[in-house]
């Protein structure tokens, strides 16, 4: 039987384990953590993620209204039914590991991956064998490294995660403050994850000014950060590829990740999905893939107009501030996201 290795139990490592092993394929995932799902994220999903069917109760909340700012103006994205969603990822972990080990699939955690052969790999100092190797080890894959792709298209995001209630779920965008980028508010059931991110590329803003920005922005909206760490991981969106022979990779790793709005969960799953169903069907035509695609392209145009200048980039936001007033762009918004 062919043997498929993947490095990582992130949500697109998981999501391939289990489809391939439903598919009676004799699947190893190794994990270098000992607890899956230990990620920085802040744990935010559309409703498409939830088309994975991700139970309702290990959501943290749900919401019908996603309030937005600008320095000036505030308007919400508002719905009859829950668009938006948090999760916290040891939860999501859990779940997607419990699928995978049910479907037959091995998980082996403490186990980091050294070093990469043609069909073999080198994990804790043992030698493993494999005939298909999927990289899902997120934005500082080993695998993408070994395959000699380079990543120039980062975005450097950080969060600080409160003990504390917090009812509505907000973003907010200040040019000067967070560049093209935005500070988001993202509530738990007992406590919320306040963070931003910021584009290395992006020339008008270091992303030191923009960590100071947050704090000074934390302190002003009442937020005790003191005591709190600021936890830090960077989101690849650089997509260059994702079938090298026997290698593929996925989520992070491949940089499907959302350059826009640093959303990569979905893209994760849904990447991992379509490079298991390669796998067992060769004449499979990657459609969700081919859609993340399109999607990146779209994404990319808007990205590159609104690092154009700051007014353009304030103009384009106090837009949208404007037209989330209207019930049909909500609708129309919503549908897109989705
Ligand atoms: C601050 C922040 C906030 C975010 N907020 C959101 C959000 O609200 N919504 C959203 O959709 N996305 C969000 N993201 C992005 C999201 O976290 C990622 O896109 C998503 O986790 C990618 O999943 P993945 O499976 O590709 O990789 P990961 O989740 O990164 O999983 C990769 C796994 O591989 C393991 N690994 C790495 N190297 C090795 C090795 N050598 N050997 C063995 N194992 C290895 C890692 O330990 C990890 O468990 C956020 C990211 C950050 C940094």
């Amino acid at each position: 039987m062919e043997k498929i290795v993947i490095v990582g139990a992130g949500p697109a490592g998981l999501k391939a384990a289990e489809i391939l092993a439903k598919n009676k394929k004799e699947v190893l995932v190794l994990e270098q953590k000992n607890i899956i799902g230990n990620k920085v994220c802040a744990g935010g999903l559309t409703n498409k993620s939830l088309s994975f069917g991700i139970p309702d109760n290990i959501l943290q909340r749900k919401f019908n209204e996603l309030i937005i700012h600008s320095k000036n103006k505030k308007s919400s994205i508002k719905s009859n039914s829950p668009f938006i969603a948090t999760i916290n990822r040891k939860d999501l972990g859990k779940w997607m590991a419990k699928n995978a080990k049910e479907a037959g699939a091995e998980i082996k955690i403490n186990t980091k991956v050294d070093s990469i052969g043609d069909k073999s790999l080198i994990a804790n100092g043992k030698k493993i064998n494999f005939d298909y190797l999927i990289g899902a080890d997120g934005s500082n894959s080993i695998v993408r490294k070994n395959l000699g792709i380079k990543t120039t298209k980062i975005l450097e995001a950080f969060q600080y995660v409160l003990n504390k209630k917090v009812k509505d779920i907000e973003m907010y965008f200040d040019v000067n403050r967070f560049g093209p980028a935005y500070a988001w508010i993202f509530p738990y059931k007992n406590s919320v994850s306040i963070g931003t991110g910021a584009d290395s590329n992006y020339k008008k803003l270091k992303v030191s000014e923009v960590k100071n920005n947050l704090d000074k922005w934390c302190i002003e909206r009442g937020y005790d950060i003191k005591n709190a760490r600021l936890c830090a991981c960077p989101i690849n969106y650089d997509y260059q590829g994702h079938e090298f022979g026997n290698k593929f990779l996925v989520g992070d790793a491949a940089g499907f990740s959302s350059g826009l709005t640093g959303e990569g969960i979905y893209f994760a799953m849904l990447s991992g999905s379509d490079v298991a169903n390669k796998i067992i069907n060769k004449d499979y035509d990657y459609k969700n893939i081919k859609h993340i695609l399109r999607v990146k392209k779209y994404e990319e145009i808007i990205l590159r107009t609104l690092e154009i200048s700051k007014s353009i980039t304030r103009i384009e936001y106090n837009l949208l501030i404007n037209m989330v007033k209207f019930n049909w762009f909500d609708k129309k918004l919503i549908k897109l996201v989705d």
